[in-house]
């Protein structure tokens, strides 16, 4: 059965995240209280309504409730951002995702119920200064405040060695997860394989051992 999703707010956020869901084949009703962004979205999004996120009588007159999971992408105005997420948690919708401006808006919408709460603009400006200190870093996932998953290009240091040789868990306590191989990626690497050029690891540790990890290997 295809998912039922509904995306509030229709600027370069929401409206990605409704092509791609449309895309993929799934339900997807489009709201915003902007006509001409409602336009856009006819022909992409199954439905397409003008409707007043923050109006609680308009947002069950849509249905919204039978809604699997409401994804909130109201950019600046923070306050209407706020009351859509109230409206809906009162709604008892099952899933919410909200965007969110800055750090005071994400505590108040985690307080107020959302779900989920994204941060895309913080967190794409974070991968991409990973992507700017060392070309190398091709990318970068926050897991938490202190952990993160990077993927690198193998170093000049590192060809030809393995990872018994370079002793990677110990030396700097890291753990490579992955390395890819032109198309293949080998998900569980031997310990005793060698490094070539072109090789490109998944590693996963803490912010400061993948930082020693990449001073000095990468
Ligand atoms: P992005 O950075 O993703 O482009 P943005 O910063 O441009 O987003 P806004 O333009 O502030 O974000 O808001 C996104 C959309 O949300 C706009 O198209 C706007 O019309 C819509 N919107 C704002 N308030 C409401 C509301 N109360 N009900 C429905 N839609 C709303
Ligand atoms: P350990 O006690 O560290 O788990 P091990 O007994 O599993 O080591 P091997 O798997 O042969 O021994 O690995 C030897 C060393 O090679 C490890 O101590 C580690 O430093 C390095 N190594 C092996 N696999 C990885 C990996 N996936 N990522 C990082 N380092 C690795
Ligand atoms: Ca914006």
């Amino acid at each position: 059965m295809k998912r039922e999703f509904a995306v509030i707010g229709l600027g370069r956020f929401g409206g990605s995240i409704c092509r791609e869901l449309s895309e993929e084949g799934m339900q997807v009703l489009a709201i915003d209280n902007d006509e001409d962004k409602v336009n856009e979205f006819k022909n992409i999004a199954s439905h397409a309504v003008i409707a007043d996120s923050t109006d609680e009588v308009t947002m069950k007159e849509l249905g919204i409730k039978n809604i699997d999971h409401v994804i909130v992408a109201i950019g600046d105005n923070i306050q209407a951002s706020i009351l859509t997420t109230v409206v809906l948690t009162d709604l008892g919708i099952k899933k919410i995702t909200v965007k969110a401006q800055n750090d005071y808006h994400e505590k108040i919408l985690n307080k107020i119920g959302a779900d989920q709460v994204v941060h895309p603009e913080r967190d794409m400006g974070k991968r991409i200064a990973h992507n700017i200190i060392s070309s190398n870093i091709l990318d970068y996932l926050e897991l938490s405040d202190d952990h993160s998953i990077v993927e690198v290009k193998v170093g000049e240091k590192m060809l030809g060695k393995t990872m018994i040789e370079l002793d990677i868990r110990a030396n700097y306590g890291c753990n490579v997860v992955a390395i890819k191989r032109g198309k293949d990626i080998n998900v569980s690497p031997r310990a005793d394989d060698t490094f070539r050029e072109n090789d490109i690891l998944i590693v996963i540790g803490s912010d400061k051992d993948i930082s020693r990890f990449e001073k000095q290997l990468v």
